[in-house]
């Protein structure tokens, strides 16, 4: 379900402009409001929602999920952690879920350029960047060895 933006909600901060991974959140130069450009190309992601302060971006429902006359809010709710979401059928039934969005603090994940830099060990290694300590793994992740490799071993 690719997202919009009420207008009349956004106060322009352009949070959802800089996290779009799809880059399709743009500012209004006229109005200065957040809109989807391009709601065909959404990544369905939804960091958009959980960036913006305003609670201005709700999600438009496919048609067998929510058809005509429905509607999806979509709403952050920073102290609780979570985000819910209200289902509205047009029949009037109505679903609510909410669901944690993290399992780290709001704010509290450091930037790359606070982490340390690489050392020449980690470039060979075949673990990604602050493996296994940012998934909080004490003991190293599992690894296949050379000889696990061949053919034929299951
Ligand atoms: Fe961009 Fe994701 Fe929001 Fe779609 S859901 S507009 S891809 S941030
Ligand atoms: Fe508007 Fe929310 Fe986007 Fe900020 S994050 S520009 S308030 S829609």
């Amino acid at each position: 379900m690719p997202t919009f933006v009420y207008m009349t909600r956004c106060d322009g901060c352009g949070h959802c402009v800089d996290i779009c991974p799809s880059d399709i959140m743009h500012i209004d130069k006229t109005y200065r409001r957040a809109f989807n450009i391009e709601p065909n190309m959404c990544w369905e992601c939804y960091s958009c929602v959980k960036a913006c302060p305003q609670n201005a971006i709700d999600a438009r429902g496919y048609a067998d999920f929510a058809p005509l006359g429905h509607s999806v809010r979509v709403l952050r709710e920073e102290e609780k952690n979570t985000i819910s979401w209200k289902i509205k059928f047009r029949n009037g039934h109505e679903k609510n879920f909410e669901s944690p969005i993290r399992t780290t603090k709001w704010g509290t994940i450091p930037s790359p350029a606070e982490l340390p830099p690489p050392s020449e060990a980690d470039f060979k290694s075949q673990e990604l960047a602050h493996e296994p300590d940012a998934l909080n793994i004490d003991s190293g992740l599992p690894a296949l060895t050379p000889g696990q490799l061949k053919k034929g071993v299951v």
